[in-house]
């Protein structure tokens, strides 16, 4: 028996980290915005067919609540043996998240930009949009569990380069900081003894046939860019 490989998340080098050194451009992955919106449109939806029940996933459900407004938001549903009230959100990782500019925030999910970014698109704080995507990515790895959708999530995650320092050969602790002024090339900066490296000099003097893998760092919102 093969286990496949986890899905790659795949980041572009690149790409700046801030927004302070260059405009960050759009990288919005548009099959998923259209795959994620779908599925917000089914969750969301005012349908009053009755879902399954998240208690018992029975399917002897009623419609209990039609959609009104301004309340119930969404129809309310009742489960004939359980008999208790649920909506297409209850048991879900979303169920009590309150999404506002909900378009845009699948739009940005995709992205490469730091969620300070995505907040002050959004007008809500970088600890909400924190907790949108966390929840966000739970419930999308319920929806597919082999992980290929969650996988094109990127908003909030920060690449390292997964080499060595050229100057004190420490393995782990390059990381990504601006860009060359006179060639535009990316520079590197090793945690380990401060000095200053450029990406695409690196890259020459690493064997033939080297691929360069990043590393993943989750930025929590840092609490030194206050708004
Ligand atoms: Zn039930
Ligand atoms: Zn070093």
């Amino acid at each position: 028996m093969t286990i496949a490989a986890p899905p790659k998340r795949t980041f572009d080098p690149m790409m700046p980290r801030m927004g302070h050194y260059r405009p960050i451009p759009d990288t919005e992955d548009k099959a998923f915005s259209g795959w994620l919106q779908g599925q917000f449109d089914d969750l969301f939806s005012s349908s009053e067919a009755p879902p399954r029940c998240p208690h018992c996933q029975g399917g002897e459900t009623v419609l209990a609540m039609r959609a009104a407004h301004p309340k119930p938001v969404l129809p309310v549903f009742r489960c004939v043996s359980c008999d208790v009230h649920f909506r297409r959100t209850t048991g879900t990782p979303i169920s009590n998240l309150k999404f506002q500019n909900l378009e845009q925030f699948i739009r940005l999910l995709s992205q490469q930009r730091p969620v300070t970014e995505a907040a002050a698109i959004l007008g809500v704080k970088p600890a909400t949009v924190t907790r949108w995507i966390k929840r966000t990515r739970q419930w999308i790895l319920e929806l597919d569990p082999a992980g290929q959708w969650e996988s094109r999530v990127r908003l909030g995650m920060e690449i390292r380069p997964d080499i060595a320092c050229p100057h004190c050969g420490v393995p782990d602790r390059m990381h990504y900081r601006g860009f060359a002024a006179d060639t535009g090339d990316r520079q590197c900066r090793c945690d380990a003894c401060g000095h200053f490296c450029r990406l695409s000099g690196v890259l020459r003097d690493q064997e033939p046939g080297f691929v360069l893998e990043h590393r993943v760092v989750v930025r929590p919102p840092s609490s030194r860019r206050k708004a």
